[in-house]
């Protein structure tokens, strides 16, 4: 039975070989999708193949669905820090750094100055 399954499976879509070959007059159902920013791509799908409910727009990289109306909402994580987070750490890790330097600076004089640093 596994032998017979792997066959079948290897003749699909397998090209020059295969009877896939013929697909050329096979229907083809070209379904549109759009995402928020309204874009629509057209896939076209065998017409015996599950239309799926969304679709990497490849042009923004959005979800898109076949609904124009309501296509999918953009995802709410943001990959990338906003600018003012990045500034918020950029000034944290400055200050952290200052306060490192001054620390060592006060340690240098204390001990050019002859004091005993424990
Ligand atoms: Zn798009």
């Amino acid at each position: 039975m596994a032998g017979g399954n792997a066959i079948r499976g290897s003749r699909i879509g397998a090209g020059p070989m295969g009877e896939a070959e013929r697909g050329d007059a096979a229907p083809r159902l070209r379904v549109s999708f759009f995402c928020a920013s309204g874009h629509e791509t057209r896939p076209a799908f065998a017409m015996d193949a599950p239309i799926p409910e969304s679709w990497d727009c490849p042009r923004c990289g959005l979800p898109a669905n076949t609904d124009q109306q309501n296509p999918p909402p953009p995802p709410k994580t943001v990959p990338y820090k906003t600018h003012l987070a990045y500034v918020k750490e950029r000034r944290s890790d400055d200050e952290a750094e200052q306060i490192l330097s001054e620390a060592l600076t006060q340690l240098r004089e204390r001990r050019a100055a002859g004091e005993i640093i424990y």
